[in-house]
């Protein structure tokens, strides 16, 4: 079966010192399992670079788009490999910008070269004046433009072999899902949680996620929008589990038993302590939010503080000091923006007080509190979770 060649870079797993072939190890196995749908794949290391072989007849993008996606790939590109010899390599070369030339609308080139390889007898800027020339010879429509050029032919001539390609496609960069523990998502129907998700995964984390619903105060469609947002997540991160949970009964007690200002509040330390118990129950290790530092009443910092407090274990909030213009290209560039902008309710906005409080002290939010059973109310909402396993 004929197959393409890509070359995958990675990006921080290359720093790596002692531990390096540990993650080089876990990236493979991931770029291996975005592109097991594909019969007869390889992919393999060699010095540095990986391999991966595709067969022929699967289009380049959608081979492009899956590796791309996996959280430690800094950028893929479309290769041809030539034995090491200057006139092999040339004529190569040559066929590869024909078909460049049929692709895209390219009038000048240049080409780049790199001798990893330094027994090889020609050097660097000398292979790349061989090579051009034989391509110019071979396509007549193309001229050489070394600041400017429409296309650069890179030549890499390394101990194994040489590598012939053009453009690098860029990943996401970060590090291989996996190898930085697990962390609970809270997630809701937001642009802001689902960004926050993807952006503790590219470090490496596994994630699954808890969402709170109002139901029948929020609909079945709401919770569908977060199971589409987290479809999208999927795409990145492979199968995610939800656990799924009615805050309804907790919030209709503290309507009838606290201040009205502090709902919000108390609602949120509900979800933590909830959060909380479902992570150490499934081995989560952090709590992660989508909470940025001021974007409304709950999340100034003496709020923060003050939703903390229900907790040990860490609460990551990788957005605290992006701004929502910054959040929302993420989200369009992740491809969750959409979805998130759809108007269905979130519990959150159920039982919405008037003014809520912008700067709580802890000693009178707990006062408010100490008039539900909290322990009582943790233990039964845990025990209602419905887990929902979410496929890419
Ligand atoms: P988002 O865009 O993520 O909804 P937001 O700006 O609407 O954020 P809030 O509604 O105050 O902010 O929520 C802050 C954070 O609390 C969210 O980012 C999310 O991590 C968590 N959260 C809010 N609602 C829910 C929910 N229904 N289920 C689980 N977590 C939630
Ligand atoms: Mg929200």
């Amino acid at each position: 079966m004929k197959k393409n060649l890509y070359i995958v870079r990675c990006g921080e797993v290359a720093l790596k010192g002692m531990n390096k072939p540990h993650f080089e190890r876990v990236l493979l196995q991931r770029v291996k399992k975005a592109l097991e749908i594909y019969e007869e794949t390889e992919a393999m290391w060699v010095e540095g670079l990986m391999f991966v072989r595709v067969p022929a007849s699967v289009p380049e993008d959608e081979v492009i788009e899956r590796c791309v996606r996996v959280f430690g790939v800094a950028s893929v590109s479309p290769a041809v490999q030539a034995p090491k010899d200057i006139n092999e390599i040339g004529r190569m070369a040559a066929d590869f910008m024909q078909d460049v030339i049929k692709a895209d609308d390219i009038k000048t080139f240049k080409v780049k070269a790199k001798r990893a390889d330094k027994n090889f007898p020609i050097q660097s800027p000398e292979i790349a004046r061989q090579v051009g020339g034989m391509v110019l010879k071979e396509c007549k429509v193309l001229a050489v433009d070394v600041h400017r050029p429409d296309c650069t032919l890179n030549v890499d001539v390394r101990r194994e072999a040489a590598y012939i390609y053009r453009d690098k496609v860029k990943g996401f960069g970060g590090l291989p899902l996996g190898t930085n523990g697990k962390g609970f998502i809270l997630m809701s129907g937001g642009i802001d949680s689902p960004v926050a998700a993807f952006m503790m995964a590219k470090r490496g984390m596994s994630i699954e996620a808890v969402h709170f619903h109002s139901y029948p105060y929020t609909s079945q469609r709401a919770q569908e929008k977060v199971e589409d947002l987290v479809k999208v997540l999927a795409g990145y991160m492979g199968s995610v589990k939800m656990h799924v949970i009615n805050l309804l009964p907790i919030q209709e007690e503290i309507v009838k038993n606290c201040p009205e200002d502090e709902t919000t509040l108390l609602v949120r330390r509900f979800m933590m302590r909830i959060a909380e118990k479902i992570a150490e129950k499934n081995g989560g290790m952090m709590l992660i939010t989508g909470e940025d530092l001021g974007q409304v009443a709950s999340q100034t910092a003496e709020a923060l503080v003050v939703t903390d407090n229900v907790v040990s274990m860490p609460v990551m909030r990788p957005l605290i000091a992006m701004d929502k213009v910054d959040i929302m290209d993420k989200a369009r560039e992740i491809g969750t923006y959409d979805i998130s902008i759809q108007p269905y309710e979130d519990c959150c906005t159920v039982f919405l007080p008037k003014h809520p409080v912008t700067k709580p002290k802890l000693a009178k939010i707990e006062k408010s509190e100490s008039k539900l059973d909290v322990d009582e109310l943790v233990k039964a909402a845990v025990e209602s979770e419905e887990i929902i396993t979410i496929e890419p």
